[in-house]
């Protein structure tokens, strides 16, 4: 059996078209312009491509895009003093501060600064603590972008076994709320756990998001199972000539490939959804801020 590739760079598009779709209608039907503020403290070459890109698709969806870059030697203070103002512009709507920060700066002093209504990484704790009580809250995009494909692919999660592997705030904790939300049975793994391989092997869905390149392998996984990779991993790779790498993910692809129902690549699985569910998340917190009905299938 060879599994399903869960074409998440095709799905992602989708969304953004979704998101394109309401923007418009954002504009045409409210006179509203959804805006995303995106803060970068640095120069972290990663973090400047991600940021680059934020801005490249928040725009090509018709949306605002407002950039703060700010000097690695910002003041905690100083940042604190962006977002206040952010948090007070009507026409932003979204405000994403680029992880990690510089070290003279506490991120979770700032995280929580946000204004939760625009808080469109979900990292703010009022959204967490939504979201772990099963209440309407801002979702963090990563795992959300989990739950679309996931719902996509197996359409009701009700009564599924699900293993995510990794505990981590951005990506496991809130990703385990969400399928416990979709009424999985969820296992939460992480290094302590006994025999992974067997907890793994339980699970009609996996999700990896751990940090460690190929570690889950196609035969700890249950038949038909359906397999997320959250992972991205760079190795190196000699065979594509002296000093290259590539990107892997978590799971062993080549062979969970031949024992998952489906399966998500690295790279083009869940990496492009994230941004797509930003645009997502904005969007939502336009409608929310203006009690406009918020689209349908662009939120959990
Ligand atoms: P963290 O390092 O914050 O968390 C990793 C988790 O994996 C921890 O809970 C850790 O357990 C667990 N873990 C580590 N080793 C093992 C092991 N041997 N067996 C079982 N569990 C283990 O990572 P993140 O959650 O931030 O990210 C995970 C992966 O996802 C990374 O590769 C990252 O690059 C990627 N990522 C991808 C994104 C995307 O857009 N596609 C977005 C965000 C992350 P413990 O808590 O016990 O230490």
């Amino acid at each position: 059996m060879s599994a399903k590739i869960i074409d998440g760079k095709a799905f992602a598009a989708t969304v953004r078209e979704k998101v394109a779709k309401h923007v418009a209608q954002l504009k045409t039907q409210h006179g509203i312009t959804p805006g995303l503020a995106v803060v970068l403290v640095g120069e972290d070459p990663a973090s400047q491509v991600y940021v680059r890109n934020k801005g490249k698709q928040t725009a090509e969806a018709g949306m605002n895009s407002y950039e703060h870059k700010l000097d690695v030697t910002t003041s905690q203070e100083e940042l604190l003093a962006l977002i206040d103002k952010l948090n007070n512009d009507a026409d932003v709507h979204g405000i994403l501060v680029q992880l990690p920060l510089p070290d003279q700066i506490d991120s979770d002093t700032v995280i929580n600064a946000i204004d939760p209504a625009k808080d469109v990484d979900g990292f703010h704790i009022s959204n967490v603590g939504l979201l772990g009580t099963g209440q309407k809250s801002m979702v963090p995009c990563t795992p959300l972008g989990c739950l679309m494909m996931l719902r996509d692919q197996l359409g009701s999660l009700s009564g599924l076994d699900a293993v995510v592997v990794g505990r981590s705030n951005i990506v496991g904790k809130p990703m385990a709320q969400l399928l416990l939300g979709d009424s999985c049975t969820v296992t939460i793994a992480h290094s302590r756990t006994k025999d992974l391989p067997a907890v793994v092997g339980r699970a009609d869905i996996v999700v990896a998001a751990v940090g460690r390149p190929r570690m889950v392998k196609g035969d700890w996984i249950k038949p038909g199972a359906t397999v997320i990779d959250v992972g991205i991993n760079r190795i190196d790779a000699p065979e594509r000539g002296e000093g290259k790498t590539r990107l892997v993910g978590d799971v062993d692809y080549d062979s969970a490939v031949e024992v998952a129902g489906a399966i998500t690549p690295v790279p083009g699985g869940v990496g492009p959804m994230t941004i797509a569910c930003l645009l997502a998340n904005t969007v939502t917190a336009c409608c929310r801020a203006n009690g406009i009905a918020e689209p349908e299938g662009l939120t959990a």
